[in-house]
C-alpha cells in the first residue's frame, strides 16, 4: 500500500485516479454486531437517521435470536436493505432455514455472506444454489477466499455469486489477480477489510471508486472505532465517502492520537 501510495505521490494524482479515477466516491454499508434485539434497534434508528440505506448484520451464532434482531430491525427501519454475514456460523441446513424464515417474513437479503464453515464446499454450493434459484438471493464467499487459487476454485466449482476482496487478506497485489480473473469469469465483486482504520480503509476506499467494479461495500469500521489515529484521506458524509483531489492515499497521522 505504502509503496503505490508513494508512487501516487510521485506522479502528483489521488489514488482513486490512479487506479482509474471511475467515480470519485463510494457509498459504504454498516455493521450492526451479534447483538440484543434492543440494542440492534437503537444502532439501526441511528442509522437510519445518518442516512445509512444497507445494515450489514452479523448473524450465526443463533438462529433463532438472529431473526428477532432482524425482525426488530425491520420495526424502526423499514425500507432498509439487509447483507447478512455469518463468519461461517451456519451450517447449510440453517443458512436456508433463516433464508426461508426471513422469505415467510417478507424480507430479502440483498446478500447472504460466507454462510458456511470456509472448507465446506459442499455446503456453500447448496445454500448457494437454493438461495439464488428459490430467493434471488446472492452469496458470498468470504473466508473461503483467500488466495487467488481459492478464487479459481469457487470460479470453477459455482461455489458463490460474490467474492469478497479484502486487501488484508490478499495483499494489493493478490487482490487485483482475484479481481481480473472475477471479471473474466463474470462473478460479482465485493470489498470489504478487517478492522482498520481510515487509512488502510481509505486506501480500500480509493481503489474501490477508482475502479468502480464493485457491487457490495463494506468499509465502514473506521466509523465505528472510538478513536481514529488517522485524519482526512476522505471525507465521511453518512454512508458516503467523498476522495477529493489530495494526492496519494491523502491521509496523515493525528500523532496526538498515536
Ligand atoms: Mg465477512
Amino acid at each position: 500500500m505504502a509503496l503505490i501510495d508513494a508512487a501516487a505521490n510521485s506522479i502528483r494524482i489521488p489514488l482513486w485516479r490512479l487506479f482509474g479515477g471511475a467515480s470519485n466516491y463510494i457509498t459504504t454499508d454498516i455493521t450492526i454486531p451479534i447483538v440484543s434485539p434492543s440494542e440492534a434497534v437503537e444502532l439501526a434508528a441511528k442509522y437510519c437517521r445518518q442516512g445509512f440505506s444497507t445494515l450489514k448484520l452479523k448473524v450465526g451464532k443463533d438462529l433463532n435470536s438472529d431473526i428477532e434482531v432482524l425482525r426488530a430491525i425491520r420495526s424502526v427501519h423499514p425500507d432498509c436493505s439487509f447483507v447478512l454475514d455469518a463468519n461461517e456460523g451456519y451450517k447449510a441446513h440453517q443458512a436456508i432455514e433463516v433464508l426461508d424464515k426471513l422469505h415467510a417474513m417478507g424480507v430479502t437479503p440483498t446478500l447472504f455472506e460466507q454462510p458456511v464453515h470456509r472448507d465446506d464446499c459442499e455446503g456453500l454450493h447448496l445454500v448457494s444454489h437454493v438461495a439464488k434459484d428459490k430467493y434471488g438471493v446472492s452469496v458470498a464467499a468470504d473466508e473461503s477466499c483467500r488466495s487467488v487459487n481459492d478464487a479459481n476454485k469457487i470460479i470453477r466449482e459455482n461455489l458463490a455469486h460474490v467474492i469478497n476482496i479484502k486487501l488484508a487478506k490478499l495483499g494489493v497485489i493478490g487482490a487485483f489477480e482475484v479481481i481480473n480473473i472475477a471479471r473474466e469469469a463474470g462473478i460479482a465483486l465485493m470489498i470489504g477489510g478487517m478492522v482498520e482504520t481510515r487509512l488502510a480503509m481509505g486506501f480500500a476506499g480509493h481503489l474501490a471508486a477508482g475502479l468502480g467494479c464493485f457491487s457490495f461495500i463494506d468499509l465502514d469500521t473506521p466509523l465505528l472505532l472510538a478513536e481514529d489515529p488517522v485524519i482526512q484521506g476522505y471525507e465521511a458524509s453518512g454512508s458516503v465517502y467523498k476522495f477529493d483531489n489530495s494526492i496519494g492515499q491523502g491521509g496523515f497521522l493525528q500523532w496526538d492520537n498515536v
